[in-house]
């Protein structure tokens, strides 16, 4: 008995036979005799089409009306699951992320939470009733409604736990837990009991899909132990928490990343400060750099590449051109026909060979590296596109076993 958070993805609501399906998850925790928080995302690709719509009208709307139109998805959502539940004859309450006291600040469509004031929840869980909000939203200074982000619900569901002190949460989603890598690509791909908050940071920042990166930091920060679970498969999921048990695991997961673009400025002066003015230009306009290389220089010229996002590429290159010392012919390349592969594991901070051996494993598929990038507990690759299934399974087999 205690209290519980549940968070449902898109896809666990996304019609009137998930919905019920969730109710009866919620109501069966309540039964136990648990309070019982619930947060959902809208229903299935509610927010897809959301956008859609708002591209056929205006394709430069400003970002707050794109927040008053998304945040209607989880609108939907809260209110037929909570009539699901009083159909089974339980006490429930939809509130709206603002009704649930989520403050944010006010980067509209990536707000990031300031604080939940919890008076309302505590008042309706202290009367019995099962809570459902709407994740993904709050309300900013202004009082104007505000998301955050896509994916968003995840961070308002781990807020919700943190702020409550909730003894569990539970993330349901259409997998039934974390994997070596895409089960749907690799099939022998293994379901973790754990992982670390840091190893999933790496995952879901690289390429899972399973949860999103935010949240998975704030649940770090704020120490709220996480499991991903099937909202459709009553089985253990996967838990996330501060210390894993290794289960004999060098690597713990293989991720693939297509959203990237490679950009390339060859034959730039070798002299000081053109690294500090190339990226402090990009960090001006918030674009966000991942693996960077600098060519050794030759005949005072150095070449420098870097990757981004692939949405983020023409802005990228824009801001290139306007530095005074990139000169109108000198060549900026930009190919987004690429892919990173990565591999995740806490072990290999303290196995030397591993990024060798996942080199290998490429070399023995005829596989090129353009890029490569490591921390302590990942090693990213740049390929080519193409190449990135067969060089996640080939990644896979070496570590995971075939
Ligand atoms: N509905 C929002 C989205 O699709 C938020 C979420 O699903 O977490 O991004
Ligand atoms: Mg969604």
């Amino acid at each position: 008995m205690g209290l519980i958070v549940q968070k449902f993805g898109g896809s666990s609501v996304a019609n009137a036979e998930r919905v019920m399906n969730v109710a009866k998850i919620v109501t069966d925790t309540y039964k136990q005799g648990n309070d019982v928080v619930v947060v959902v995302s809208a229903q299935g690709d509610t927010t897809d089409d959301l956008i859609a719509k708002a591209k056929e009208i205006n394709e430069n709307a400003t970002k707050r009306e794109m927040d008053m139109l998304l945040a209607s998805g989880e609108q939907i959502s809260i209110a037929l699951l909570a009539m699901a539940i009083q159909s089974m004859g339980f006490p429930v309450i939809s509130l709206l992320g603002w009704q649930a006291g989520f403050s944010t600040n006010s980067v509209y469509s990536a707000a990031r939470i300031r604080k939940i004031n919890t008076d309302r929840l505590k008042m309706e869980l202290g009367n019995k009733k099962i809570v459902v909000v709407a994740g993904f939203q709050g309300l900013n200074d202004k009082e104007d409604i505000t998301t955050l982000g896509r994916g968003g619900s995840d961070t308002s569901a781990v807020a919700i736990a943190s702020a409550l002190q909730a003894d569990k949460c539970q993330i349901f989603t259409d997998v039934d837990g974390v994997y070596t890598a895409d089960p749907r690509k690799v099939k022998n791909a293994k379901k973790l009991q754990e992982i670390t908050y840091d190893e999933m940071l790496e995952l879901a920042t690289l390429g899972a899909q399973v949860l999103n990166n935010r949240s998975v930091e704030m649940a770090k920060k704020y120490n709220v132990e996480l499991e991903v679970i099937s909202s459709l498969n009553p089985i253990p999921g996967t838990i996330v928490k501060e210390v894993a048990k290794m289960e004999k695991m060098l690597v713990r997961g293989v991720t693939k990343d297509t959203d990237v673009a490679r950009i390339s400025i060859v034959g730039l002066t070798d002299v000081p400060g053109i690294a500090f003015k190339i990226f402090s230009k990009l960090a001006a306009k918030d674009i966000n750099v991942d693996i960077i290389l600098q060519s050794v220089g030759r005949n005072n010229t150095k070449d420098i590449a870097f990757t981004v996002s692939k949405d983020n590429a023409p802005v990228a290159i824009q801001a290139l051109r306007d530095l005074p010392f990139v000169d109108e012919d000198l060549p900026i390349e930009c190919d987004t026909d690429v892919a990173k592969v990565s591999v995740v594991g806490a072990g290999m901070e303290t196995h030397p060979g591993t990024a060798s051996k996942m080199f290998e494993a490429l070399y023995n598929n005829d596989i090129n590296i353009q890029m490569i990038s490591t921390s302590e507990i990942k090693i990213s690759v740049l390929i080519d596109a193409k190449d990135a299934d067969k060089a996640v399974i080939a990644v896979h087999d070496a570590f995971l076993g075939a």
